[in-house]
């Protein structure tokens, strides 16, 4: 394993104090089962990520449990092996650098969604100011290989929303920090489960385009931070 160098100790300290912590959202929210889902944060200023060790329950995750890996999703600090989806989180990475925190899960309304390759409409207020547009369904991509980054970066790049439903599987989410993307993962969940229980009782409409616009706008820019951040 390569040695992680002095000066980034504290910050790489830092992001697995956060990565580990923001976990406890994803069972907050009820957005995970068993050992699925994970996060992981880019580390700033290094060429490093902190994600989720593979196959350990959410009780028992600590900050030291969490797993260093370099930007190729190669492990270089930790007892565990990575999660399972490192290569997708260290591809996005790779791709986007303004990314700073990508959340995986299969939270199940949003991945009724995805199994049907749906897009969820942008159908509610809400989900206009957070995603400022549908949420998108990615490509189906087997795990292993980039394929999976591949298409979350095929999808997102140049969208407004920071969430993709990969096809059959389930969502990733960006931000501009773990926080953000984690924010992101909640919402989508919420606004999947709106509009699925509104179309159970008859047809629901996409927001026209100039209402998206004008509320995306005035909840991305009028708070004076950068998207998903106020709260
Ligand atoms: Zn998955």
């Amino acid at each position: 394993m390569t040695a992680i160098a002095p000066q980034a100790a504290d910050a790489v300290a830092a992001a697995r104090r956060e990565v580990c912590a923001l976990h406890a959202e994803l069972t907050r929210w009820n957005l995970v089962t068993w050992t699925s889902g994970n996060i992981s944060a880019r580390v700033p200023g290094t060429g490093l990520m902190v994600i989720k060790p593979s196959g350990v329950t959410y009780d028992d995750l600590t900050p030291d449990s969490m797993v260093v890996c370099d930007l190729d999703g190669t492990a270089v600090e930790g007892a565990h092996a990575p999660s399972s989806d490192t290569g997708a989180h260290a591809y996005v990475y790779r791709e986007m650098p303004e990314v700073g925190g990508v959340v995986h899960t299969h939270s199940p309304y949003a991945t009724a969604w995805a199994a049907r390759g749906e897009p969820v409409p942008c159908a509610v207020t809400a989900m206009a100011d957070e995603f400022g547009d549908d949420i998108p369904v990615g490509p189906f991509a087997l795990i292993g290989g980039d394929d999976i980054g591949r298409g979350i970066v095929a999808t997102l790049r140049g969208r407004r929303s920071p969430a993709v439903l990969m096809r059959s599987h389930g969502v990733f989410t960006i931000g501009r920090d773990a926080r953000s993307a984690v924010k992101a993962a909640v919402m989508c969940e919420d606004v999947a489960r709106t509009v699925h229980l509104a179309r159970e009782h008859g047809p629901v409409s996409r927001l026209p385009q100039e209402h998206i616009d004008a509320l995306y706008d005035r909840y991305q820019n009028a708070y004076g931070q950068p998207r998903g951040t106020h709260s």
